[in-house]
């Protein structure tokens, strides 16, 4: 079975806290049968461009030296196979933009698949969840966006507002959450609302669901149980077929009682299969981000 992840914070932990004990370890995602790992290039919790500048060059060199040593990099969840794994990169956080739209030529050469707009702070394409809930993406952004479709960077709407969610389905673009939870379970605005759900599924989008305990549960007591009843939530929304994991790992302090790291997936799995079946369960585990990705190769915006 293919087991993807689209978000994981490890290559910023490796590039900003060196030596600070990891979630995600290659022992780790081979025990738990991981296949494609997504490893985001976290723009941080500096807004100063100098230091995001400096982040990035250092992310970059921390990825170039893992493939230096044996990691493969994939430009698709489709290149994933059993037994190994494989990885996807992706941004979080477009801030870097602010230097121009060259930037994503950049990031298109260093195959970049996914690229969440904004993480917490408004930059020069969108507003995050925790600052404004309407407002709309900026010129610059929809410009933007535009051109990340064309260099087959999905957008990520992990951390955006609903102003900018909305603008990008009506541009046409097909998201996907990387790492985001429902609404409906637990209260936090970072989640995804029954709205926004339903519209993301219908367009073809993806969810991946977060794994932090404060996103699932209104009182952070998580286990794998709340994973699996927000994507339940999920395919009561329209989600079959369109959801999958987007752990966090290295990117949040707490975790789930019953999953600290890669290496338990097949626990969550376990849970997953009595609860939804096997293929439901295929699919979730990582089938369903392969099909994405052949939906969004196809997309075309107004
Ligand atoms: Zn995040």
């Amino acid at each position: 079975m293919l087991i993807c992840d689209t978000h994981c914070d490890t290559l910023y932990t490796l590039a900003v806290h060196p030596g600070k004990p990891l979630d995600v370890t290659p022992e780790r995602l081979r025990e738990g049968g991981v296949s494609v790992q997504t490893l985001a290039m976290f723009v941080g919790s500096s807004p100063k461009l100098e230091d995001i500048r400096a982040r990035f060059s250092s992310m970059v060199a921390v990825f170039e030296d893992l493939k230096a040593r044996g990691a493969r990099q994939v430009l698709s969840p489709a290149e994933g196979v059993e037994g190994e794994c494989r990885f996807l990169l992706s941004v979080e956080g477009c801030d870097l933009l602010a230097d121009g739209l060259e930037v994503l030529d950049q990031w298109a050469a260093l195959g970049v698949r996914m690229a969440a707009l904004t993480w917490n702070y408004k930059n020069v394409l969108a507003t995050p969840h925790c600052v404004d809930r309407e407002a709309p993406l900026t010129p610059f952004g929809r410009e933007a966006v535009r051109k990340m479709l064309r260099l087959h960077i999905a957008p990520d709407v992990s951390h955006l507002n609903e102003g900018g969610f909305f603008d990008l389905l009506e541009m046409g673009a097909v998201p996907l959450a990387s790492h985001s939870c429902a609404q409906a379970l637990c209260g936090h605005t970072r989640n995804l609302s029954d709205t926004q759900l339903k519209k993301l599924f219908e367009c073809g989008g993806y969810v991946g669901v977060n794994f932090y305990p404060a996103f699932l549960r209104d009182d952070g007591k998580a286990t794998c149980e709340d994973i699996a009843d927000h994507l339940e939530h999920m395919l009561r929304m329209g989600g079959e077929g369109k959801i999958g994991f987007g752990s966090d790992f290295d990117g949040i302090r707490v975790k789930p009682a019953d999953l600290d790291n890669p290496s338990m997936l097949p626990h969550l799995l376990d849970l997953l299969r009595a609860r939804f079946g096997e293929e439901i369960t295929r699919g979730i585990a990582g089938q369903n981000l392969v099909d994405y990705y052949s939906r969004f190769a196809g997309q075309k915006t107004a």
